[in-house]
Order: structure tokens, then C-alpha cells, then sequence
């Protein structure tokens, strides 16, 4: 699985593999979140570029405030 934050409520949830790339709706607001490629952290000779997954990172290891659990 695959872990997201809500662009909208920023609450962290889990999508499939097989959303990789595409889009979701928040299982809490609704929102669509775009999903990261499941596959970019394999791919260390592409540079990050997306804004998207660059923002989810630093989400990810900045202060944590995971609350779902
Ligand atoms: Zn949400």
C-alpha cells in the first residue's frame, strides 16, 4: 500500500499500488489527492521533480504529526 496526506485535511491514509500516478478521492474530506509513482523511489537516477512528491517528503520526515493510527 501507499501512504498519502490529504492535500485538504492532511490526514494521512493508504491507497493501492495500482493508484500509483493516477488520483484518489480522501476517504475522510473527499478531496482528490494525486498519488506519487509507486515505483519512483527505485528509479535514484531520475532526480525528484515532482512538486507534489518533493512536498510529500518533506511532510514525511519533518514534524511529526501523524494522527491516524
Ligand atoms: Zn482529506
Amino acid at each position: 500500500m501507499i501512504e498519502i496526506e490529504c492535500d485538504n485535511c492532511e490526514r494521512v491514509f493508504e491507497v493501492s499500488p495500482k493508484q500509483a500516478g493516477g488520483k484518489v478521492p480522501c476517504p475522510h474530506c473527499g478531496d482528490v489527492n494525486r498519488v506519487p509513482p509507486a515505483e519512483a523511489s527505485q528509479q535514484k537516477e531520475l532526480p525528484p521533480r515532482s512538486r507534489t512528491s518533493a512536498s510529500f517528503a518533506r511532510r514525511c520526515f519533518g514534524p511529526i504529526r501523524f494522527d491516524t493510527s
